[in-house]
């Protein structure tokens, strides 16, 4: 392997060897070992349904709490973690969480609330959503919002109901919803779920939905189009205004999926620019935690005429503080149990009350500038399919490196080698090839140097020794995976006696 540059943290130090908890342990050993409670002891059989309850579990091992701590503080060790370096995964924004907003949402008022206490027990858990209600349709300039959706695609069906809804109460469900080629694959899945046929708009060759390509299929029958701005390519959709008003003049909507807003806020408002409707990622947009199935929150905002199909119940103002609207009619229902994932809605409200409308605005300008600047020193060694200016991120492909055989899943996997999270690849479609690299605004210029480093270092390992990069990731405990496999035969069960 060739040596790294200097500023490559490359994966190397101690990672220890861990295998399976099952087969380990030996009969009666205990995590914790209290003295007799004195009370009767609870039988599970006389306190718990028939049906829930297994005569044996086949296999558990039991064990002491050192060997539990260690065996999953091992495994953590293996993995890679926003808190440990960059995380350059395009269009899933893994940016830097800060501490502050954790802080936040711990306080014991928020953290231990339960979701059945009376309102008057939890104004200041409805005063926190109410205030974040109101930032974020300041952010995106629309009239009313709803923060129940449990992550990005999740609100994204609350959005394309409440389109269905509006169209039903004019009369008229219509039937198809368009999306351009260069969409998140959710939109068609959403589109289909909300009933409707999805229909496909080949960007241009800018990599922009044009004017054109919206007016050549749009009819009566078109309930809306759902826009990514700037889109899946980094690239702003300049002919949004044009395309709103060609969709308003046909009873159409337009649906805004506004997981990149970051590269927005506090510079520009998509309800400025004709959106009707658009969810918003709290957990790319607003640095609170994803990544490993954790909790997200896809909050929507609707322009007025959306507003009586919000989700219920809704938080409004009621005297001197604030109450649940379960009231609503027209609403679209329940979306969900309970009110949504309140503990990241603290985190996005902590956040945005530390940036302030100008820290938002810095965020947004720097993680353009971010994308940029990589973009800038990684052109000369990686192929860029599209010259429009991008912003938040920026897509490349792999066209020089398969020159010599070498892929873009292949620069991936040796980036892992050199301590980098690998950006994402095979994403936008419309890339053959693509490597989609997304920086954010919380690293710092010497970081995104170090990762450009990196891969200059590999585009130019691509040229001399191409064989070695089909072997990458060599550093890491766990080689390269067989995928298809993995996909094709997942291994689902661990099962304690070989059958
Ligand atoms: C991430 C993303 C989504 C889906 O959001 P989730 O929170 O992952 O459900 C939808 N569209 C785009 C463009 C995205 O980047």
């Amino acid at each position: 392997m060739k040596p790294f540059p200097d500023t490559s943290p490359g994966a190397s130090g101690l990672a220890l060897r861990e295998g399976l908890l099952f087969g380990r342990g030996s009969p009666g050993r205990r995590g914790t070992d209290l003295p007799a409670a004195g009370v009767p002891e609870a039988e599970p059989a006389a306190e718990l349904p028939a049906e829930l309850l297994r005569a044996e579990i086949d296999g558990l091992p039991e064990l002491s709490e050192p060997e539990v701590v260690r065996h999953f503080v091992r495994l953590s060790q293996w993995n890679y973690a926003i808190d440990s370096g960059p995380y350059p995964l395009g269009s899933c924004t893994m940016k830097y969480n800060p501490k502050s907003a954790e802080a936040a949402a711990r306080l014991p008022g928020f953290a231990a609330a339960h979701p059945l206490l009376p309102e008057e027990d939890c104004q200041g858990a409805l005063a926190l959503g109410f205030a974040l209600e109101r930032a974020l349709c300041e952010i995106t300039g629309l009239a009313a919002a709803t923060l129940q959706p449990a992550a990005g695609a999740h609100g994204e069906l609350c959005g394309m109901l409440m389109v269905r809804a509006y169209h039903v109460a004019r009369g008229n469900p219509r039937k198809k919803v368009l999306v351009p080629d260069s969409a998140h694959g959710t939109n068609p899945a959403t589109a289909t779920l909300a009933g409707y046929q999805a229909v496909e708009i080949a960007s241009g060759p800018d990599g922009v939905v044009t004017p054109a390509a919206i007016a050549g299929a749009l009819d009566e029958d078109v309930a809306a189009l759902m826009l990514t701005n700037p889109n899946t390519l980094g690239i702003f959709e300049r002919n949004v205004r044009e395309i709103a008003t060609l969709l308003h003049e046909k009873g159409a909507l337009l649906y805004n999926d506004g997981a990149n807003l970051n590269a927005l806020a506090g510079v520009a408002r998509p309800g400025d620019m004709g959106v009707d409707v658009m969810h918003i990622n709290l957990h790319k947009t607003f640095g609170t935690p994803h990544g490993g199935g954790g909790p997200g929150s896809g909050p929507v905002a609707v322009a007025l005429p959306l507003v009586p199909f919000l989700p219920v119940p809704t938080i409004r103002r009621a005297g001197d503080g604030f109450a649940l609207d379960f009231d609503r009619p027209q609403s679209i229902g329940r979306l969900r149990t309970f009110w949504g994932n309140f503990g990241m809605w603290v985190r996005a409200y902590a956040l945005l009350r530390e940036w302030g409308p100008d820290g938002l605005r810095r965020a947004a300008q720097l993680a353009v500038l971010n994308a940029n600047y990589l973009r800038q020193l990684l052109s000369p060694a990686y192929h860029l399919p599209y010259s429009a200016p991008t912003l938040h991120e920026v897509v490349f492909s792999d066209k020089l490196q398969k020159a010599h055989g070498v892929s873009a899943l292949d620069v991936a996997k040796r980036l892992i080698d050199h301590g980098f999270h690998p950006p994402t690849i095979y994403f936008p479609l419309v890339v053959s090839g693509a490597l989609m690299l997304e920086p954010t605004e919380t690293e710092s210029p010497e970081t995104v140097e170090a990762l450009a480093a990196a891969l200059l270092a590999i585009a130019a390992e691509a040229a001399e020794d191409p064989a070695a990069l089909h072997a990458a990731p060599t550093r890491t405990l766990v080689r390269r995976v067989d995928e298809v496999r993995a996909a094709r035969k997942p291994v689902l069960r661990w099962h304690p006696k070989p059958r």
